[in-house]
């Protein structure tokens, strides 16, 4: 299995991250892609994945965290990233990034453009993006389609529609299918997830939030994403073995792993 959105940099805070990704090797996860949110943490997602194999990385802002200062940063996000792509290191996306309108729409002008510099540095970069969406997918999609991403990205933590759903895999994307989907309640978005091509779901704990059902008020972690597996295995109609290896298949090609 690959996770491929967990912040362990945030899970390292509160759990011991060696224990947490051995615990998650012998649960069966290869692969973790570790996003950051802001220019803070670039630093650390970058050191666990030389600490650790398997690890890899994603730079960029997460909406929730944009400041004033961010577009500033912006210009020392495309540096690292020219860096790091000369020094091979394992930087496989731009995230998260996105918007959030949850708390409302104050600052909704400098999200917009902070989430524009951002795909217009996955497309120089040619790197996929991972996108954080709340309470915004109408205007996500409208500037997605202004500004297609060339090597396309993820709507992570994916809840809602069957349509809202296909909207972005027309676009070219994947969805990121997570821990809503071990709660019974969420039929919305069960009901999608049975149904959209199982060639665009890629799986993802986001570690330390999105609790599993059973484990509420736990710090998530990556073992935990079997759960999420086998709850897409009840599902969908395909053996556990094709939905499996065609996940693994589905998270490679996005991220382009140099491991292979
Ligand atoms: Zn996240």
């Amino acid at each position: 299995m690959i996770d491929t959105h967990c912040h362990l940099d945030l899970v390292a805070k509160s759990l011991d991250i060696d224990t947490v990704i051995e615990q998650a090797k012998i649960a069966g996860v290869t692969h973790f892609i570790v996003p950051s949110t802001h220019h803070l943490s670039w630093s650390a997602v970058r050191l666990l994945s030389e600490r650790f194999s398997g690890v890899y990385y994603a730079l960029g802002v997460h909406p929730l965290f944009i400041s004033e200062d961010s577009l500033e940063y912006m210009g020392s996000l495309e540096s690292i990233l020219v860096q790091d792509a000369k020094s091979h290191r394992r930087c496989v996306a731009i995230g998260e990034c996105g918007l959030d309108f949850f708390r409302g729409r104050e600052n909704e002008t400098l999200q917009t453009e902070v989430f524009r510099y951002q795909l217009k540095l996955a497309n120089k970069c040619q790197l996929p993006v991972i996108i954080h969406a709340r309470k915004s997918h109408q205007e996500i999609l409208a500037i997605l389609k202004q500004e297609p991403v060339l090597k396309g990205g993820v709507i992570h933590g994916f809840s809602g529609s069957f349509e809202l759903a296909m909207s972005y895999i027309r676009l070219g994307f994947y969805i990121g299918v997570g821990g809503t989907i071990t709660y019974e309640r969420a039929k919305k978005t069960r009901t999608t997830v049975s149904r959209i091509p199982l060639n665009r779901i890629v799986l993802e704990t986001d570690a330390p939030d999105m609790p599993i059902d059973g484990y509420q008020g736990d710090i998530n972690q990556p073992k935990r994403l079997k759960l999420v597996l086998s709850s897409l295995n009840v599902m969908r109609c395909e053996d556990v073995q094709t939905v499996a290896s065609q996940l693994i298949n589905n998270s490679k090609t996005l991220f382009d792993f140099c491991d292979g």
